[in-house]
């Protein structure tokens, strides 16, 4: 096992009915910031429970935040807080919201160039003057109501980038199962995916002797597995909602990435068929993560021999087992409604490789994943292979 630090100062208020505790939970005497989405919390009644819950403060509400949510966008609202004083932010929506309200969190105070905090990857770091903020999940899958890790587009550039650090954690979230009911199917596929994948890029690296944390990692899976189909057909089951929601919270928490390597290749590559093709972001995950596999086979064969005994009891010579073990993998995003070709989710896609490629050269990301082994060479395969 690798050392490591486990830091995660995250309050999580996790139930049915939770969402009453707002106020509790955010300093009293607090000017907040409700930052949300493009406005399914109207209709499903979230909005309504959340502004019944801080009656008393003085809120200030910015809507409007889309899907792989945009730096322009996002700054708007850094305008709104740095003219309102805001001192406390409020996000109430899926990874989109939680992301976006990150940014908004570091960039008001941030005495740069907001797009540096993007480009440049700034850390934030535990005690960085950030604007504190809390969440009400609404959408299982990014784990970003527990972690410190935000991915923010740029329309300008069309570009899509990640920025964190332990400043950027929450200082609550709110879990509340139930709120899964409103959620389109597609919505619902994409946080089973997410999720299982955010486990893969931690788990499907090299041999390393974390027992535990391959043990964690392989219960995820199957949990996943498990409930996956079933939470989609039936969200205001419960028990499957309650699973389904800590699932995706701790497939991405920190936990399971602690003391053992990690890839992130396949979030990496998928984040540009977001900004080239507005693919949702669990879907592009399920196009590169396969032929990932494929195309780094004989350096991740003996996890890959691990999960494929382990999460779908395959049977034959590792070798066997690993290869199957791949295709078990895209038989799941298949029973989870995901088209696992680029060519199936968007059009005129014949250039993607070469795009991606400079991309990748221009910010001199030649050696990604957990051996540094994806060299631009083996980048192209995969994205040609999923074609
Ligand atoms: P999302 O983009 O936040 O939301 C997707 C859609 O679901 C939106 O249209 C949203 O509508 C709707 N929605 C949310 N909650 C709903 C509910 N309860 N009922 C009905 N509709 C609802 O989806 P996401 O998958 O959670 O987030 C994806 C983003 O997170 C991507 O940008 C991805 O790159 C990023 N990500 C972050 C991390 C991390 O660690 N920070 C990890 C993985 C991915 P409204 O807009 O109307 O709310
Ligand atoms: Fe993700």
């Amino acid at each position: 096992m690798l050392n490591f630090e486990l830091y995660n100062p995250v309050k999580l208020v996790f139930g049915k009915g939770e969402i009453e505790k707002l106020s509790t939970l955010i300093p009293k005497e607090s000017k907040i910031l409700v930052a949300y989405g493009g406005g399914s919390i109207f209709k499903n009644g979230i909005y309504d429970q959340v502004k019944s819950a801080l009656e008393g403060f003085d809120v200030v509400e910015f809507g409007g935040i889309e899907a792989n949510p945009y730096f322009e966008t996002l700054m708007k609202a850094v305008e709104i807080i740095r003219e309102q004083k805001i001192d406390f932010i409020l996000a109430v929506g899926g990874g989109s919201v939680i992301d976006g309200v990150k940014f908004i969190s570091a960039a008001a105070k941030f005495e740069g160039n907001p797009l540096d905090i993007l480009q440049k990857r700034i850390i934030f770091k535990e005690g960085a003057d950030v604007v504190p903020f809390g969440t009400v999940l609404t959408l299982p899958a990014t784990g970003s109501e527990m972690n410190s890790g935000s991915v923010v587009s740029i329309k300008a550039t069309q570009e899509k980038r990640d920025f964190g650090g332990s400043a950027m954690f929450p200082k609550f979230s709110i879990c509340d199962p139930t709120v899964i009911a409103s959620l389109p199917k597609r919505q619902l596929q994409n946080g089973v995916i997410d999720a299982y994948v955010h486990v893969l890029e931690q788990y499907l690296t090299y041999p390393h002797k974390g027992f535990l944390q391959d043990r964690i990692a392989e219960s995820i899976l199957q949990t996943l597995i498990e409930i996956g189909p079933d939470v989609v057909e039936n969200p205001t089951d419960y028990a499957l909602a309650s699973n389904f929601m800590w699932s995706c919270t701790m497939a991405l928490n920190g936990l399971i990435q602690k003391g053992v390597p990690s890839d992130w290749a396949t979030h990496m590559i998928g984040h540009e068929l977001t900004a080239l093709y507005n693919i949702d972001h669990a879907r592009t995950l399920a196009i590169i993560g396969p032929n990932l596999y494929r195309v780094l086979f004989e350096t991740k064969k003996e996890k890959l021999t691990q999960y494929g005994k382990r999460v779908f009891q395959l049977t034959g010579t590792d070798e066997e087992i690993a290869r199957q073990a791949i295709e078990a993998t895209v038989a799941f995003y298949h029973t989870m409604g995901m088209k696992t070709k680029i060519s199936e989710n968007a059009s005129n896609i014949e250039n993607t490789a070469d795009f991606i490629v400079n991309r990748f050269e221009e910010r001199g990301w030649k050696a990604l994943g957990e051996r540094q082994n994806i060299t631009l060479e083996k980048l192209r395969e995969i994205v040609e292979l999923s074609y």
